[in-house]
């Protein structure tokens, strides 16, 4: 993580921040530069000893940090932990749902039901349950932002996992149709379109479709016209600014991050 920013800059003080999958890859950069930014982050993921060595490092650098495990897939555990975090930190602002796998990479016509439903309630369910149960939150906060991590394959297909762009498209839709619902309450609603990021999901999925992963990371580097795939940080930053008050107009917005790989 590049450190070049520091918390003078502010762009998210007296803000809270809830970020189910905010252990680890694309999650942990957005809780770590929100927390820079000054943000108090609540680390909501199923890893949780992740969640809580991030918590760890954030609060030892002088953040408000907290990491609670949670399955964002079951209502009682989204519903219980929403509460419990607004009612510690006082308010919510900020949903920020990035949980999602890869899912199974088979042909539709190979895939088991289970598979299917497996990836559309991590990626799609999750992102209805959070939000169904933040939205009330940052209402009574008088306004907030929701960003919903989508994919490049929320907006094209990659000629494979087809849950995975099922879901990720149906979380591009949802994030404009919540953007007309809740605009009078003054809540955002935004989603983020990333290309290849070397996460430990990108890492599973290039091994399951059997693929060699040196023979993979050149072919995927030259997908995306700036030259390669990208970082954590390249995300977070997006994040960063749907969830400040300079993103104040933007909603229903899909924010493309993704070195070019959409723009041919
Ligand atoms: P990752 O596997 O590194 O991190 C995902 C996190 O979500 C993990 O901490 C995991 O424990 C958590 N998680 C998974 N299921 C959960 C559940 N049911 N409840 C709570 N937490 C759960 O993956 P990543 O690459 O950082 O992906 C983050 C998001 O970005 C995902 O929504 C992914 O689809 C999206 N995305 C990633 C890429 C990429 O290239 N890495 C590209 C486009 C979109």
């Amino acid at each position: 993580m590049h450190r070049q920013h520091g918390r003078e800059n502010g762009r998210l003080v007296g803000k809270v921040a809830i970020v189910p999958g905010g252990g680890n890859g694309i999650g942990r950069a957005i809780s770590t530069w929100m927390a820079e930014e000054g943000a108090a982050i609540a680390i909501v993921d199923l890893d949780k000893d992740a969640g809580q060595e991030l918590a760890d490092t954030l609060t030892k650098s002088g953040s408000q940090a907290i990491s609670a495990a949670c399955d964002a897939t079951k209502e009682d555990q989204v519903a219980d932990i929403i509460a419990m975090l607004a009612e510690r930190f006082g308010r919510v602002e900020v949903l920020v749902n990035n949980a999602g796998i890869e899912g199974v990479n088979k042909p539709t016509h190979e895939l088991a039901l289970s598979e299917w439903e497996a990836a559309m309630a991590v990626n799609a369910t999750a992102v209805f349950l959070c939000t169904k149960h933040a939205v009330p939150q940052l209402k009574r906060a008088g306004g907030g932002s929701v960003i919903n991590i989508s994919s490049i394959f929320g907006l094209v297909g990659g000629g494979d996992i087809p849950p995975y762009h099922a879901s990720k498209g149906a979380v591009r839709l949802m994030s404009k149709n919540d953007a007309l619902i809740y605009a009078g309450d003054n809540v955002r609603v935004n989603s983020i379109h990333p290309g290849f990021i070397f996460t430990s999901m990108v890492h599973r999925y290039v091994t399951d479709s059997g693929l060699d992963f040196d023979a993979a990371k050149p072919a995927l580097d030259a997908a995306h016209p700036l030259g390669g795939t990208g970082e954590p940080d390249d995300i977070a930053w997006g994040a960063v600014y749907l969830a400040s008050d300079q993103a104040r107009w933007a909603t229903g917005a899909e924010l493309v991050i993704d070195g070019g790989y959409t723009a041919r």
